[in-house]
């Protein structure tokens, strides 16, 4: 991280503006709205800048920067078109150990301004570092239009009763999660639809009536295939929830990267043969964790009822009473085929999907060969590279066509996706050659030959 964003409290303090061009005027209008007295100096200042300084009990000095300005002054901007004024400028301040900015100039900073979205008290800032101004400022549009202007209120009614509130439940976590049902619920919901009373009436009596419980939750939350892109706007709140998150191997590091910054992380992660906890373990973790309270997040790859093992986890919590969601996530058919440009269904090809696991119970299969041998069918396996020579096998043996295509799709949707693209015949050989590992899925069906006919289409190979 290049700079620390830290908000800074300016009220009643004294900052100098060295200009009085339009960028001066631009930066001390910022200024005035955080409360400080401006000292601004230059040899001229603009009409709109000078009635700015009378109107917020500033100062003014006519006359050229003098090292003396920078006298009782908490922050410095330079904001002449005077390279070299702007560099001395730079050069006081940090000897006195000031905060600087100059405008347009960040080797000359110390500090930079962000881009921001007011909306008091709520404030966000966006920065680029200097790298890329216009980029955070892209950015910055993004969010005006995302959150709406009344969010500030929101944030408004949360201070009028932080006190009372924090008196209520001393224990942070059940105060955070006092607020976050505020924020998320109905009250949230009258407050940022203007009706403002209401959503402190509904404050008042969940503050007087409503006492948070005790008892935890868990989230069986689909995390989808490894592009963080893929995740659900559920799925990322509930992540930025939770006091614990229990994770496996499926999972992207720059997903895990998106839960809160304190939850726990544990790792419960599922090598193909050895599982680095049984799961008979996981489910009684998950029982344990959400009875001391947590509220818990099981992130798994893809989606949670789809060989996922979801099932056994909510039978589990079920049995002992602990309230949960399960929040789906795209599965690794959905995502790969996507990715690769392989469409599963196809009015010409495929009128059915069939979701297969290829993992073999003792190196033997008991899959329903008979019923995946149909060419209007698309078979996608999960878990199917160690298998995949006997899949192949089974499936000609059976009666469907050697030539018919596959692919091979390796880490599907991420930075790293791999797809290999030949026929059941020579499908474990491409394995072999290119050192296909795990995650791996395995598409069979004509449906695989679309991907050549859609190579054009730039969106669907974007991270091949
Ligand atoms: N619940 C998951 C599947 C878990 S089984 C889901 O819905 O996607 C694990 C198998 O899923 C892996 O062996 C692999 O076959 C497949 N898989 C998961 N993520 C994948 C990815 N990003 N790329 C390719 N295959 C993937």
């Amino acid at each position: 991280m290049e700079f620390l964003p830290l908000f800074h409290n300016l009220r009643g303090a004294r900052v100098l503006v060295v200009g009085g061009g339009e960028i001066a005027l631009r930066k001390s209008r910022l200024l005035a709205d955080a409360g400080a007295v401006l000292r601004v100096v230059a040899p001229a200042i603009g009409t709109e800048l000078r009635e700015l300084i009378n109107s917020s009990g500033g100062e003014q000095i006519l006359r050229g920067y003098s090292e003396v300005d920078l006298d009782d002054c908490v922050l410095i901007i330079a904001a002449t078109d005077d390279e070299s004024l702007n560099a001395q400028v730079s050069a006081d301040a940090r000897r006195r150990g000031v905060p600087v900015n100059v405008v347009d100039a960040p080797a000359l900073c110390s500090v930079i301004f962000p881009a921001i979205v007011d909306r008091s008290p709520l404030v966000i800032a966006v920065s680029s570092g200097g790298d890329a101004p216009v980029l955070a400022r892209l950015i910055r549009a993004k969010l005006e239009t995302w959150i709406p202007p009344t969010y500030g209120h929101l944030a408004g009614l949360a201070a009028r009763f932080r006190h009372q509130v924090k008196n209520l439940f001393p224990n942070v976590r059940q105060r955070r999660a006092f607020w976050e049902d505020v924020f998320q619920g109905p009250i949230a919901d009258r407050q940022l639809a203007g009706q403002g009373g209401e959503a402190e009436r509904l404050l008042r009596a969940k503050i007087e009536g409503d006492a948070p419980s005790d008892a935890g939750e868990v989230y069986l939350v689909g995390a989808g295939p490894g592009d963080p892109d893929l995740l659900t706007f559920k799925a990322l709140r509930l992540m930025q929830q939770a006091d614990v998150v229990l994770y496996d191997r499926l999972v992207a590091p720059a997903i895990l990267e998106l839960c809160r910054r304190d939850a726990d992380r544990i790792y419960v992660g599922k090598q193909r043969a050895d599982h680095a906890l049984p799961q008979e373990q996981i489910n009684q973790q998950l029982v344990t964790l959400a009875k001391e309270g947590k509220r818990v997040v099981r992130l798994k790859g893809g989606d949670p009822f789809i060989f996922g093992r979801g099932g056994e986890e909510i039978e589990e919590l079920a049995a002992h009473g602990i309230p949960f969601q399960v929040v789906p996530g795209i599965t690794a058919a959905s995502g790969c085929a996507a990715y690769a440009g392989i469409p599963l269904t196809h009015r010409d090809h495929a009128q059915s999907v069939r979701f297969v696991t290829g993992h073999l119970k003792n190196g033997t299969t008991d899959l329903p060969w008979q019923d995946l041998v149909s060419p209007a069918q698309t078979l996608v396996f999960y878990m199917g590279l160690i298998g995949l020579p006997i899949i192949c096998s089974e499936l000609i043996r059976h009666g469907r066509s050697a030539d018919t295509p596959a692919a091979l799709i390796q880490q599907g949707t991420t930075m790293n996706q791999r797809v290999f693209t030949g026929t059941l015949a020579n499908l474990p050989q491409l394995v072999a050659e290119h050192e296909v590992h795990a995650p791996t899925l395995v598409i069979v069906g004509e449906v695989v030959r679309l991907r050549d006919k859609l190579a054009w289409f730039e969106g669907a190979q974007a991270s091949v």
